[in-house]
């Protein structure tokens, strides 16, 4: 009996049966049948379906490494979008302590400039008093003079 469509030549059922098994049985009718392959049609579909089953494999593969490298695209955006607001946080960090510290040394600077300004004022004034002094002692000592 010569088996291809693999259905049950007494009732019409779907025939299971591993390729290779010498005989079966049908499942609906229970009639049991010997299996003789045909060769070159049973190579054919082996392969059909062994060339059907490697491309869905391939196919999910394909999809699996376009998955793959969506995901590592995906990181790989994160991490460059990390390392950027990381450095941009190290500069900005940066440039406010150099800011501060610019400031901070003006300010000082602005400090010593004025210390420095009071300190010529004081001794203008000091140097006024005492060419006063001087000047009051020198007319007193005129006066002394021409009274003698
Ligand atoms: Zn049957």
């Amino acid at each position: 009996m010569k088996i291809i469509e693999k259905k049950c030549p007494n009732c019409g059922a779907n025939l299971d049966f591993k390729v290779g098994e010498r005989d079966t049985a049908c499942g609906s009718c229970r009639r049991k049948f010997a299996i003789e392959y045909n060769h070159d049609e049973d190579l054919n579909e082996l392969k059909q379906s062994a060339l059907n089953n490697l491309s869905a494999k391939d196919f999910d593969l394909t999809a699996d490494r376009r998955r793959a490298k969506i995901i590592m695209l995906f990181i790989a955006v994160i991490v460059i979008i990390g390392c950027t607001v990381a450095v941009i946080n190290f500069v900005r960090t940066r440039q406010d302590e150099q800011n501060r510290k610019s400031e901070y040394e003006q300010s000082v600077e602005e400090m010593n400039q004025k210390a420095k300004e009071r300190a010529e004022e004081m001794k203008k004034e000091y140097d006024e008093q005492v060419e006063k002094f001087e000047n009051e002692q020198k007319e007193r000592i005129e006066e002394m003079k021409s009274q003698q």
